[in-house]
């Protein structure tokens, strides 16, 4: 994939259209990896939307105005039957955007991959948390995971299916992230997620790095996001978009400037997501959350459709407004542009509106003179 300028995205009401809207198809995975949201089991849950309810719940989201881009999750999408048809009725019939994020799991074949060509998949995002087999294997809890990882990537190049890559940052890859970042480089990917960990479904918070962590791997990250050939964001992390302004401010860098980068045909956000904010996620039985790591409830697909509950449910719409964030993410003259981790602040206070405490910075206003 040749490296070339970003695509760029106009700015979005958020409290009109999400920009992503994540559908979790399944939960069943054969994997049983150490952080999952999902807490993800082998078998489906017979509760689990139907074909039809599927379909309607697409017929929904491309009946937006403006239409977001649609991500099948999991769970493992691969353990449901009716993937490609799914995939197929959203790309073909609909004219929606569908990346994916399989498990590395033996479906991952060059025949599914085909038929991912074949349906127009925009992205395949594969989850790699470690640089050799025996870190990530430790993560996957599946001995085989990179291996199969490794080998589904080299079906996508042969298939010049964009490749994303997704890292859970936590206390057990903290020193392999350089390492990992080389990787990246290897596979040819068009963007690295780094997902900050959140302390819900199999994740401790035990496994979390510290707020001084955070901010160390952040500027990293813009540094990274300099000199690769891919793009770079984060997942639950808001703050990194502050981190990026200030660097750039110190380095003289021009506000999104950057350098030429392999790029596919989704581009990125035009304004930060958070939580219930340009962002929203439909659980596996069609309950509506602002994300898949803010487990609240909002509403159900099989009830009402999607952009009502994203527009019209009270919690998204608190979570829109940054005038009732608590703490110091409520004082910080970033609000606006970050308001920290909605989900963190949830897994660790119980408040989606408190502070989120990965955060290493003061904010001006709590500073002593
Ligand atoms: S204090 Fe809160 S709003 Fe301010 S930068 Fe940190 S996370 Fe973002």
């Amino acid at each position: 994939m040749k490296p070339q300028m970003m695509p760029q995205i106009k700015p979005r009401d958020y409290a009109k259209y999400p920009f992503i809207v994540i559908w979790e198809v399944t939960r069943a995975c054969a994997l049983k990896c150490l952080h999952c949201r999902a807490e993800a089991q082998y078998r489906a849950d017979p509760r689990q939307l139907t074909t039809e309810q599927g379909k309607k719940l697409i017929d929904d989201i491309a009946a937006m105005e403006e239409q977001p881009l649609f991500v099948f999750t999991g769970g493992d999408p691969l353990m449901r039957p009716d993937l490609f048809e799914l995939a197929e009725y959203a790309i073909k019939e609909k004219q929606l955007p569908v990346s994916m994020t399989p498990s590395a799991t033996p479906k991952v074949t060059r025949a599914a991959i085909t038929k991912a060509k074949e349906v127009g998949l925009s992205r395949w995002a594969f989850s790699l948390d470690g640089s050799t087999a025996e870190i990530h294997d430790h993560f996957r809890g599946t001995k085989g995971s990179y291996d199969m990882t490794m080998k589904g990537i080299q079906y996508l190049q042969e298939a010049d299916i964009p490749i994303q890559v997704n890292t859970t940052v936590s206390r057990y890859n903290l020193h392999d992230l350089q390492a990992i970042s080389r990787k990246v480089k290897e596979m040819g990917v068009v963007l690295w997620s780094l997902f900050f960990l959140i302390p819900t479904g199999r994740a401790q918070e035990k496994d979390m790095i510290s707020p001084e962590e955070h901010e160390k791997v952040m500027k990293w990250m813009v540094r990274i996001a300099q000199e690769m050939p891919y793009g770079v964001k984060s997942t639950e992390a808001p703050h990194y978009r502050r981190v990026m302004m200030q660097e750039r401010r110190t380095a003289g860098m021009e506000t999104g400037s950057a350098p030429l980068k392999r790029v596919d045909m989704l581009g990125r956000a035009p304004q930060s997501v958070n939580d219930g904010d340009g962002f929203v996620f439909i659980s596996h039985t069609g309950d509506v959350y602002p994300s898949g790591f803010l487990p609240v409830v909002c509403g159900n697909v099989k009830e009402q459709s999607i952009i009502d509950v994203y527009r019209n449910s009270p919690v998204m719409q608190t979570l829109r407004d940054k005038s009732q964030l608590q703490g110091k993410c409520g004082v910080c003259e970033f609000k606006t542009m970050c308001g920290g981790s909605r989900a963190r602040a949830y897994a660790l206070t119980g408040d989606y509106m408190a502070s989120d405490t990965a955060c290493a910075y003061i904010p001006s206003a709590l500073r002593q003179t």
